[in-house]
């Protein structure tokens, strides 16, 4: 299980550091784990002049599975576009074909109270939004700006999906369903966009290969206002690139802490791109206080995720929840009566739990 360790600008060398030190001690018992480490984003540019080097593309290329920090950073805000650090990220995630993103939103019982929603709406919260993420509006040709014949200004896009795209990311969503509670919840907006009436015929079809998945149907405004006045009622939610886009962020603030939640995307293989949802948060950098749950909770999607290694998985994901209850808390999430630590002794607390 060769792994492509990109740490990354910010707060992602101190988080993805607890990452590894977790993942340490299940390759330590003999799990078969390389770490290979490369340069990305801001560190991409100040070592190769790139952020997203040649040497780390053949890497990600040649691991099974890439563990990211964060990219980005004050002090490449004025390089010119191509050089930025956030276009690493857009081509790694490009050139590895990674179509399907992957965020639960969770919230530990003990974190209720971190959340805007009332603690008995969200208490125990287990949902996984799964978002297509290189079709849609957001790629579909033509678009563009043009002046009409009365010489008014018009912007136009293109909503498109083919019938091989929504299978292949509907394939996912109920494996993914298999692997969880067995409900998949298939959000559109079947009433307006005949986009989303391929994409629910589709979605239905493939249904068939699942006769255990319970598959619903819900619009995506509906599926908004859901999300907020009961979202205990989803396992997983498959949907397309925008409305995953909207739908992913409203999910992961329910838990009211963004450095609690980890991310993946995946290729049609099961490789993978594992990174918090959290940026490289320079206000806070190198100050040993950001929480690296969310890296530590990406590695065990790692484990699930690619290399099927489900015990692996949830004794990570049972280190984390036992250091919580155990009363450790990073700055972020830190309430009165519990145990203050930084971020590597949040990585000692974990690794100790496995
Ligand atoms: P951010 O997520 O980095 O930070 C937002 C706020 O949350 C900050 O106050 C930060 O201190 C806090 N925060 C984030 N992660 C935390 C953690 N693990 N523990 C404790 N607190 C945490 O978003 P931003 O400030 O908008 O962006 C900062 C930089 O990150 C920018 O350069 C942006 O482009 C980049 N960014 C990168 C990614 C990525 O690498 N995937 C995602 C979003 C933003």
């Amino acid at each position: 299980m060769k792994i492509a360790v990109l740490p990354g600008d910010g707060i992602g060398p101190e988080i993805v550091a607890q990452a590894v030190k977790v993942l340490d001690v299940l390759r330590r018992e003999g799990l078969g784990l390389e770490y290979e480490y490369g340069e990305m984003g801001g560190a991409g540019y100040d070592a190769a002049g790139d952020p997203y080097p040649p040497a780390t593309s053949k890497l990600a290329r040649e691991a099974d599975a890439v563990l990211l920090g964060a990219v980005g950073g004050y002090r490449y805000d004025t390089l010119p576009r191509p050089l930025r650090p956030e276009q690493g990220l857009l081509r790694i995630r490009k050139e590895l074909g990674l179509f399907a993103n992957l965020r639960p939103a969770m919230l530990y019982p003990e974190l209720a109270s971190a959340s805007s929603l009332k603690p008995e709406v969200v208490s125990g919260l287990d949902l996984m939004i799964l978002r297509e993420l290189t079709g849609d509006i957001y790629f579909g040709q033509p678009r563009g700006l043009r002046r009409t014949d009365e010489g008014e200004r018009e912007g136009y896009d293109t909503m498109l999906y083919s019938e091989s795209e929504i299978s292949r990311i509907a394939h996912v969503g109920f494996k993914t369903a298999m692997k969880r509670g067995k409900r998949l919840c298939s959000v559109d907006k079947a009433n307006v966009l005949e986009t989303s009436v391929l994409w629910r015929e589709v979605v239905t079809e493939i249904s068939r290969d699942y006769p255990q998945v319970d598959l619903s149907h819900m619009y995506v405004d509906n599926a908004a206002m859901q999300l907020v006045r009961n979202p205990k009622q989803f396992d997983v939610i498959l949907t397309g690139n925008m409305f995953g886009d909207i739908l992913s962020d409203e999910a992961s603030m329910l838990t009211g802490s963004i450095g609690m939640l980890p991310s993946a995307s995946l290729d049609a293989e099961g490789k993978g791109l594992f990174e918090p949802i959290h940026g490289s948060a320079p206000d806070i950098a190198g100050q040993n206080v950001a929480n690296p749950l969310a890296t530590i909770l990406s590695a065990a999607m790692m484990m699930r995720h690619t290399f099927n290694q489900e015990e692996a998985a949830a004794r990570i994901e049972h280190a984390v929840r036992k250091a919580l209850s155990d009363g450790f808390r990073t700055p972020d999430i830190h309430q009165e009566g519990m145990t203050r630590v930084g971020t590597k002794e949040m990585g000692d607390a974990v690794a100790a739990r496995i």
